[in-house]
């Protein structure tokens, strides 16, 4: 059957996958972004690359591009990008002409809320609230059945929302941040630089290493106090809580949890939303971004 790649460009990783109709992922490929050092030319080197290695010899109907930075409201440009090199640059036309595909573009977590929707945890929800913790976090925004873009495509910038006035600096420019305290970036902050990433983090954790449980309930509850702050702001049935760092489950979450009743309004006199862990994992902006690209090789509109 046709078949669309969907590629996760994020600030530590490239996964391309190529994805059926159904939102199956059949394979994928993986190689390092470069981060914010890397050039635009050699970010859009290593697509290409990830592209070829996921399809070899097949050629797929399109290529969805979920990327870890704004997009602007046509969904032509990457305007900013704090963990990647892109700058104002016209990433659709360009890859799309260099591939000669069809090549859908759309944030990455709002790529990650289009999997749960259409394939995960979000199927029949009307009012969400998703948030990806990787190498920064990452935000996506369902209301009312629909899910958000705003004015210029840059809604669901959670991860920048101040939470810590004069707080630790942030790639984006500015401080304090919320993807400063509750993402992967930060749980390896918080466990001081003994253990050296997230996973590793994870494992000591779950076999009883004080200083990594500690750092996990530490971005936990950061994430409770940001969550808290966007659920007086929208009032969502659910909050959906992916990447990397979501994989640590309860030792994050149920610190989370608690941080979000704490901190959150009128938490006595509500229905205090659930935090689910996203179905999608890993390949939730592979997932979604292919979907994208379906949608526009077939014509149904997006949103
Ligand atoms: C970026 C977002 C992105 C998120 C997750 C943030 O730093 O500003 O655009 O969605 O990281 O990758
Ligand atoms: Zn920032």
């Amino acid at each position: 059957g046709p078949v669309w790649v969907g590629i996760d460009v994020g600030g530590t990783k490239v996964l391309a996958g190529l994805v059926d109709a159904t939102g199956r992922v059949l394979r994928t490929a993986r190689l390092e972004s470069g981060g914010p050092r890397a050039t635009e030319a050699a970010l859009e080197q290593t697509l290409t690359d990830a592209l070829d290695l996921v399809c070899e010899g097949v050629t797929p109907h399109g290529v969805g591009l979920a990327a870890a930075g704004l997009v602007d409201g046509a969904g032509e440009r990457v305007a900013f990008a704090p963990h990647l090199p892109w700058r104002d640059a016209d990433v659709r036309a360009r890859l799309s002409s260099r591939w000669g595909l069809p090549v859908a573009l759309e944030n990455d977590a709002t790529c990650a809320l289009w999997a749960e929707v259409e394939h995960g945890v979000l199927a029949g929800v009307s009012d969400a609230v998703l948030v990806t913790l990787g190498t920064g976090i990452g935000g996506g925004l369902l209301i009312g059945g629909r899910v958000v873009r705003g004015a210029g495509g840059m809604a669901g910038e959670f991860g920048h929302m101040q939470l810590v006035p004069d707080g630790r600096p942030c790639p984006c420019g500015l401080s304090g941040c919320w993807e400063r305290y509750a993402s992967g970036t930060a749980l390896e902050v918080a466990a001081e630089g003994r253990l050296a990433t997230g996973p590793a983090i994870t494992a000591a954790a779950r076999a009883g290493d004080e200083l990594a449980v500690a750092a996990l309930a530490d971005v936990g509850r950061w994430l409770g106090v940001g969550v808290a702050n966007l659920v007086s702001a929208l009032d969502p049935a659910v909050v959906v809580v992916g990447g990397g760092v979501s994989s640590a489950g309860d030792l994050v979450l149920a610190p989370a949890a608690a941080a979000l009743r704490t901190h959150l309004l009128a938490a006595r006199h509500r229905r205090v939303p659930d935090l689910v862990v996203a179905h999608h994992a890993e390949h939730a902006g592979v997932v979604g971004a292919a979907a994208l690209a379906r949608r526009l090789t077939q014509g149904s509109p997006a949103g």
